[in-house]
């Protein structure tokens, strides 16, 4: 430990991240102070509220969630859960977004969370001072709003701060030259709910990520005309989706052209670009930036390497999410406990830029470098050896990668799937689809 007495901690967010670093916080009543999670809506869960309404709550706020009505999950709940705390039994392996969100609620009842959330309260400023004697000679004033009366300010004194306000709610639109001129619905998948106002409409939908491709077959169900345009090999798709390369200008009429020189003009087109990573309260002087989607400089993707004490969690792509919220959390306990020494701030600058070095030199582009994907497993036990605690069970890797290969085999029915994980933690798979 630090020899400062026990720390205190402020976490932004009580979404799955922001709830998973107050769990751990708190079942270390000997380090840590109880933790104070800032969030501004009503609710904890995040992403998994979901909202009928788009656009702004009553308050003004925008609506964060990106859910949408019949969302089912991509990740079987066997991997998809906090590797402390499994999903119910009875519930398939694929459940529906509802499921999610009693699952969290249930986590916050089992790890008594509840009475660290303040509600309704956003963080405005998180701003680093000097203190003699404090973490790494660092303390945050972290100052907060209440959202339904602006007159209630307060600002709080913290030793680190740990940043869980999610990326999946601040829409990102690619320039397409002559989009101003396009003259039908235009549409961004966070305000996607349900498919029936599109029912037998012509849509022409950007990007094949793993919402588009669930998005493109809900619209396929309700008769819509769907095309959707993406730059990957062909997919195998519903018999009502075309498919056509990525959209590259709209002309004066307001007709998509795509880059085969083919052209359409749909009555909707609908974004399913993915979303900008956005930190409106830190401090300018901490010096974190966003630049073509990725976040830097930060020490193993979480730690600002002239500011110790502020974590930005859960910014990685194309992970399994909640385990992966587990591993960071552990690791920056175990850096704020001091069981693991970080290196100097100039080493870390070293160690971020020689790995953006690197994996420019693999030919990957700087908006993939936080998409770990497969490499997410190796990141997860580098930080569970560094910060000495258990890693994630062997079979988790091998059953998540196995759910990966199967989706992309079968994606119209890879849901219909059902995992079992035996006692041994070897783990078998049923095709209930095929015994339909
Ligand atoms: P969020 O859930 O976004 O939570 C962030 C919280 O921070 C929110 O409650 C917000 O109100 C609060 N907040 C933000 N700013 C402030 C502020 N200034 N002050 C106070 N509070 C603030 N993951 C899976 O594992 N399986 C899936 O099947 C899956 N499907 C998905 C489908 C969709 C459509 C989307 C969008 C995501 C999906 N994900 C899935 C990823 C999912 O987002 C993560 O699993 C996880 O819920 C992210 O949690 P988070 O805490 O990082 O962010």
């Amino acid at each position: 430990m630090s020899g400062l007495g026990k720390l205190r901690v402020a976490v932004i967010g009580a979404g799955a991240a922001g709830l998973c670093a107050a769990r751990h916080l708190l079942s270390r009543p000997d380090t840590f102070v109880p933790p104070v999670v800032y969030e501004l809506s009503e609710n904890i869960g995040g992403t998994w509220v979901y909202e009928e309404r788009v656009g702004y709550y009553d308050n003004g706020l925008p609506i964060h969630s990106s859910m949408y009505r019949d969302l089912r999950t991509n990740i079987p709940k066997e991997v998809m859960s906090f590797p402390d705390f499994p999903f119910a039994k009875h519930l398939p392996s694929f459940v529906h977004h509802t499921e999610v969100r009693k699952y969290l609620e249930q986590y916050c009842d089992h790890f008594r969370l509840w009475d660290h959330i303040q509600f309704g309260t956003s963080v405005a400023s998180v701003t680093p001072v000097d203190v003699k004697g404090g973490w790494n000679g660092l303390a945050w004033n972290v100052n907060s709003n209440n959202v339904v009366d602006h007159s209630k300010s307060t600002t709080e004194r913290f030793d680190a701060v740990m940043v869980c306000n999610g990326h999946f709610y601040d829409p990102y639109i690619p320039a397409i030259p002559g989009l101003e001129k396009f003259k039908g619905t235009l549409m961004h998948s966070h305000d996607y709910r349900t498919a029936e106002p599109l029912a037998g409409k012509s849509v022409v939908l950007l990007g094949a990520g793993l919402s588009g491709l669930d998005i493109a077959m809900e619209l396929s169900n309700v008769e819509a005309q769907v095309i959707l345009s993406h730059g990957q090999r062909p997919l195998t798709l519903p018999p009502g989706v075309q498919q056509a390369p990525p959209v590259t200008s709209v002309l004066d009429d307001g007709t998509l052209e795509f880059k085969n020189g083919e052209r359409t003009k749909p009555e909707v087109f609908l974004f399913c670009t993915g979303y900008n990573f956005t930190f409106p309260f830190l401090d300018n002087k901490v010096g974190v930036k966003v630049q073509e989607h990725l976040v830097w400089p930060l020490y193993k993707f979480l730690i600002p390497p002239a500011y110790p004490s502020l974590f930005i969690v859960g910014i990685c792509r194309a992970i399994c999410p909640f385990p992966h919220f587990h591993i960071q959390s552990q690791f920056i306990l175990s850096v704020l406990d001091g069981s693991f020494h970080l290196p100097s701030h100039e080493e870390m600058e070293k160690d971020i830029e020689l790995d953006i070095t690197a994996h420019r030199a693999r030919g990957i582009a700087t908006r993939h470098i936080l998409k770990l994907d497969s490499e997410q497993w190796a990141y997860n036990d580098e930080l569970a050896h560094l910060g000495g605690f258990k890693p994630l069970p062997r079979y988790w890797s091998n059953l998540y990668e196995s759910n990966k290969v199967f989706r992309a085999r079968d994606m119209l029915n890879y849901k219909s799937y059902s995992y079992t994980v035996l006692d041994n933690m070897e783990w078998k798979v049923h095709d209930l689809h095929g015994q339909q």
